[in-house]
């Protein structure tokens, strides 16, 4: 199990909505609610029988993209306190914007969620919902309002609008149409419904308050004209509800309690709670109504998470698509070798709380290692490849000979078994594993002095080879005899220096891209910078390299750690038998520490 992270320096923010939860439980504020088994308005629901579910919350997204971190953080709480406290999380397209949405996002989206571990299907049915269906009722409820004067038909310009609604330090002026009849709004409304009405040419607003101190109640649009086909409904809608109206609705049709959503929200929070009031008052919902509540976003350091701003990196190619392992999208993440598990672990680690929250990327870096650790088996790999020969090889071993050896493929899990490798007269080591002239504190390969190779045996540097340039080609040493590990007297000869390597007869050839942040700058777009300016030159590196035998079979999106190196992942999309392609997920301690 991962443990829960401790954001460094932040003591561990509480959940208030937790709170908020457990207090309506305990008071009851929910029990009395009916469910009609699918979504409806109040008199469908109040036919049908008490809710199973204790509480309700909804994931709704807009199909218009790929989910990223912060969207996996919403769905982490939503699903999280429904699967908690006894609820049903519904997953919800909000596709009440025509030509936005497309099936691909609306795949990846139900790929996503299911990846992260939730899902929608509770009391023998799936509760997957579109927004879209609901606007027969969102109708319904528009003329009811209209009908009882709170609703009226503005046919102002977009900006005789906007100038009439003042600002934080005028109250704003009535419309000249703000006076008409309810049988003149429903008429016009019918009109504009019909498609008499040129896109722009009319409104329909709610009759709340122009003087009203939050500017979100001074009349707000409730639907505009758009001659636009809809993928569900296709053209018998050319009149579409406005964001701020349609979703209050939503949440009432699917019997929402806990309506959660992030900050920028909350000035939209009086409008929500006074057109359930209206429609619930009119007959129309059931009473109690839904509860909006906001959080804190949550930001990453190191991180973009704005839709926009993802759409400019695949588009221009800064990133090689929506999936690249350097995306903060959900599927960027997973093929970059995150576990749904260290996403969910960084999800409650991070709780909910009432301002905007900037995490530290390496939080979540600790929430993968701390996954890893325990489950990713381990293997030997040479990044930087630098041949060393076994001079003496023949005179100890004989000709030919190839010494057979062993490794845990978990040093704390007996039970995952062990690796085979051989070892030969010639290995691969890491280059910067040897040093002709060794720094203060080396203890690797350098001319007379002794290392072993891991699981194998003890050598000593005799000398190099180089080329005409000088460059060091190969690495010289001698076996010490009787210093294989594992056998009697292997430890009778002491060295300060263990390296890891592969043998040149059995190693495989990889690829293996070694990733890193994308930026630069851990707030990429601090003071209005474009973050084209901080992009981080070495965000993927590839290298050619050479891996022990015992991952010749390795499945796509195994994970594993390289011993010394870091926790890599094959990749799901471009690994195959026979041409294998690891990821490097993270290094095996923070390197970007200062
Ligand atoms: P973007 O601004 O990136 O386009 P969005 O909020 O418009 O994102 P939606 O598809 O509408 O995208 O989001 C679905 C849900 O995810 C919303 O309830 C939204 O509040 C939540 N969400 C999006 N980003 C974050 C974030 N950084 N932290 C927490 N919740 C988030
Ligand atoms: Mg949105």
């Amino acid at each position: 199990m991962a443990k829960p992270p401790t954001p460094p320096e932040a003591p561990k923010p509480g959940n208030f909505l937790r709170s908020i939860i457990e207090r309506d439980l305990e008071s009851g504020s929910w029990s009395a609610r009916h469910f009609g088994g699918s979504p409806g308005d109040g008199a469908h629901h109040r036919a049908g029988p008490a809710d199973p579910a204790k509480i309700r919350t909804r994931f709704p997204p807009e199909p218009n993209g790929y989910l990223h971190v912060g969207h996996a953080k919403s769905i982490c709480l939503n699903f999280g306190l429904a699967r908690d406290y006894g609820g049903v999380c519904h997953l919800r397209f909000d596709d009440t914007n025509p030509e936005k949405e497309e099936q691909e996002y609306v795949d990846a989206i139900i790929e996503a969620v299911h990846w992260l571990g939730f899902g929608w299907e509770a009391n023998g049915s799936s509760h997957l919902y579109w927004a879209s269906d609901y606007f027969d009722f969102m109708y319904r409820a528009a003329e009811a309002l209209v009908e009882a004067g709170l609703a009226y038909v503005d046919e102002q310009s977009a900006e005789e609008m906007r100038a009439a609604r003042g600002d934080f330090n005028t109250a704003g002026t009535a419309s000249p149409f703000r006076g008409r009849t309810p049988a003149e709004n429903l008429a016009r409304f019918r009109e504009m419904r019909d498609g008499r009405l040129a896109d722009g040419a009319a409104v329909l607003r709610a009759k709340i308050d122009m003087a009203s101190p939050n500017i979100n109640l001074r009349d707000p649009t409730l639907y505009r004209i758009k001659h636009a086909t809809h993928h569900n409904t296709g053209d018998r809608w050319c009149i579409y509800p406005m964001y701020t109206y349609a979703h209050p609705i939503e949440d009432a049709l699917e019997n929402i309690t806990h309506s959660i959503c992030t900050l920028e929200f909350e000035d939209q929070r009086p409008f929500y709670d006074w057109l359930l009031d209206q429609l619930a008052t009119l007959g129309l919902l059931e009473r109690p109504c839904p509860r909006q509540y906001e959080f804190g976003r949550l930001n990453l350091s190191y991180v973009i998470t704005s839709k926009r701003r993802l759409r400019a990196l695949v588009d221009e190619k800064i990133v090689e698509g929506w999936d690249d392992p350097r995306m903060p999208t959900i599927f960027g993440m997973r093929r970059r070798g995150y576990t749904p598990e260290s996403i969910r672990a960084m999800a409650d680690g991070t709780g909910a709380s009432k301002s905007n929250i900037w995490l530290d990327y390496s939080v979540l870096e600790g929430c993968l290692r701390d996954d890893l650790e325990g489950k990713a088996a381990r293997a030997m790999a040479v990044l930087d490849p630098l041949p060393l020969k076994l001079v003496n090889w023949t005179e100890v071993f004989g000709t030919g000979h190839i010494e057979p050896c062993r490794a845990p493929a978990h040093p704390q899990r007996p039970e995952l078994g062990q690796r085979r490798f051989g070892l030969g007269p010639e290995v691969w080591i890491e280059r910067d594993d040897f040093a002709e002239a060794p720094p203060k504190g080396f203890f690797r390969l350098f001319p007379g002095n002794k290392v072993r190779l891991k699981y194998g045996v003890v050598v000593e540097c005799t000398g190099c080879e180089k080329d005409a340039q000088g460059r060091v080609t190969a690495v010289l040493a001698k076996v010490v005899p009787d210093t294989k590990s594992g056998t009697p007297g292997a430890d009778a000869v002491k060295v300060r220096g263990t390296i890891t390597w592969v043998a040149a007869h059995d190693a495989l050839a990889a690829t293996v891209v070694l990733y890193d942040r994308l930026f630069t700058e851990a707030q990429p777009e601090a003071g209005g910078r474009d973050f084209r300016e901080v992009l981080n030159p070495q965000s993927k590196q590839v290298v050619q390299a050479w891996i022990e035998p015992s991952l010749s079979e390795t499945a796509p999106e195994t994970r594993l750690q390289f011993e010394r190196h870091g926790y890599f992942v094959a990749d799901r999309t471009l690994h195959q038998p026979g041409q294998p392609l690891f990821n490097r997920i993270t290094t095996l301690r923070d390197s970007w520490a200062k």
